[in-house]
């Protein structure tokens, strides 16, 4: 985590995400025939806060920044997302934010709701004194929000370890003990899980791999770009290539670089550490996100932020297979457009979940308070990532609907379900 910037680009960018969840959720309950009052109750957050934040700078003058949590839902337990700095944070994105992220643990069948936080800020431009006060006064602020056993945050876009560490240390303080089931994401010597960091990636992969499974092709045959080498892009692009997939094209936010006999992925992640980019990688060619997008390989593994596949350059992808390791990565006009096409694309709220599956052995593990091997997480994560595969690809195939929207349907029934039971408190 912590380089993204910017949303991609694009003219079709909707007004509304969240209006675009909305629209989700009634195309997947209509196909369930789901009560619409029930509906109606999942459309919208529980609670939504907005906290005013004043921080006094380096240069010891105030500013006051906006930060937001809101929790979509507890039905299934404590409500779970992650914080995102940047200087688009806004109640809309976080409310659509944190309605996928209800959906996301339910379709990879974890004991969690879903949330998400934002502050609007621009961390590239601040020191880490003034993050790290952003970060402890955001934290005050929702001391009666967080908790192990009501809302639990990680880290999202510009948010890192040292920032959860952060906020374990506030709440800790404030609580006057130790606790570190309150956030996930964590540094390991702080409660953190192993395997958490590269958890995301190899979630991804393990979707692609049981996608090729399911569509009778063969791994080793196949090609890949993947766009965004951060977090989640690099750890999918070690272990694809791991698995005989040929990388022949990367972009990061400085650029991209391009191979068609398939790059050293090993040697590229080095090179990025080094140097900042996977710009000058040596024996490339320099690739743009528009090229990569339209160029003739089978997967694509967009990586970066929202809204990269637009209704623009839907009709140029030739993938067969798109795996969003990103959360929001393609637009609804641009969904339908590779619907057309027959393009096979597992959603971000199954594709990426893996990263929320390791918060959930974290946040076990600090309440337990017994720390698995590598080995034993990554052992439990292929577990729940091929259950949820296979559980939304059958979802898609009893109702003839496409992984996005019997990804949603899996989602809302197993909320719905549990509704049905708990009843309604009115
Ligand atoms: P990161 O900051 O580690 O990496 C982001 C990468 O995207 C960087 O390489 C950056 O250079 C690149 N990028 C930014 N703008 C770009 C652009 N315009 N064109 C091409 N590349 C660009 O972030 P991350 O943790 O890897 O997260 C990436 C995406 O995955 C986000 O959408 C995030 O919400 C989602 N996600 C992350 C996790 C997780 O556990 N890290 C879990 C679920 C979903």
């Amino acid at each position: 985590m912590g380089q993204v910037q910017g949303q991609i680009k694009s003219k079709d960018v909707p007004l509304s995400i969240f209006d675009n969840v909305l629209a989700q959720i009634d195309a997947a309950a209509s196909l369930l025939k789901i009560d619409p009052a029930l509906v109606e109750i999942m459309k919208q957050p529980r609670r939504s806060v907005i906290v005013n934040l004043p921080i006094q700078m380096d240069n010891g003058t105030f500013r006051v920044f906006t930060g937001y949590r809101v929790q979509h839902s507890i039905v299934r337990g404590p409500a779970k997302g992650g914080i995102r700095f940047h200087p688009k944070v806004s109640l809309d994105e976080v409310q659509a934010l944190a309605s996928w992220m209800t959906w996301k643990c339910a379709v990879v069948n974890i004991p969690f709701g879903g949330a998400k936080g934002g502050i609007t800020c621009d961390p590239k431009k601040m020191s880490k004194g003034e993050l790290e006060r952003l970060t402890r006064r955001y934290t005050a602020d929702l001391l009666d929000i967080f908790g192990p056993d009501s809302d639990v945050p990680a880290p999202d876009v510009n948010t890192n370890e040292q920032t959860m560490a952060w906020i374990m240390d506030t709440y800790s303080m404030h609580v006057r003990h130790t606790e570190a089931a309150v956030v996930t994401g964590k540094p390991f010597v702080v409660g953190g899980s192993r395997g958490r960091r590269e958890a995301t990636g190899r979630g991804v992969m393990l979707a692609v791999r049981e996608a090729y499974k399911a569509l009778g092709r063969d791994l080793k045959q196949a090609t890949a770009g993947v766009v965004g080498f951060g977090n989640v892009g690099s750890v999918a692009a070690e272990l694809l290539h791991a698995l005989g997939v040929k990388i022949v094209a990367v972009t990061d936010v400085m650029g991209g670089v391009m191979n068609t006999s398939g790059l050293d992925i090993p040697r590229l992640i080095a090179h990025t550490a080094a140097t900042g980019s996977v710009v000058g990688f040596p024996g490339t060619t320099p690739v743009t996100n528009d090229e990569l997008v339209a160029l003739d390989v089978e997967i694509l593994v967009p990586a970066a932020l929202e809204n990269l596949i637009t209704a623009e350059n839907a009709g140029d992808v030739k993938a067969k297979l798109i795996a969003e390791g990103a959360n929001g990565p393609t637009t609804p006009e641009a969904d339908a457009i590779l619907d057309k096409k027959g393009v096979f694309i597992i959603p971000d709220i199954l594709c990426n979940a893996g990263g929320v599956t390791v918060s959930y052995f974290e946040w076990v593990q600090n309440r337990i308070g017994y720390y698995w091997t590598e080995d034993e997480v990554n052992r439990r994560l292929e577990i729940a990532m091929v259950a949820a595969f296979n559980d939304v690809h059958a979802m898609a195939q009893q109702y003839q609907v496409n992984m996005r929207t019997a990804a949603f349907m899996l989602g809302l029934k197993r909320v719905i379900d549990v509704i049905m039971l708990r009843g309604v408190y009115a």
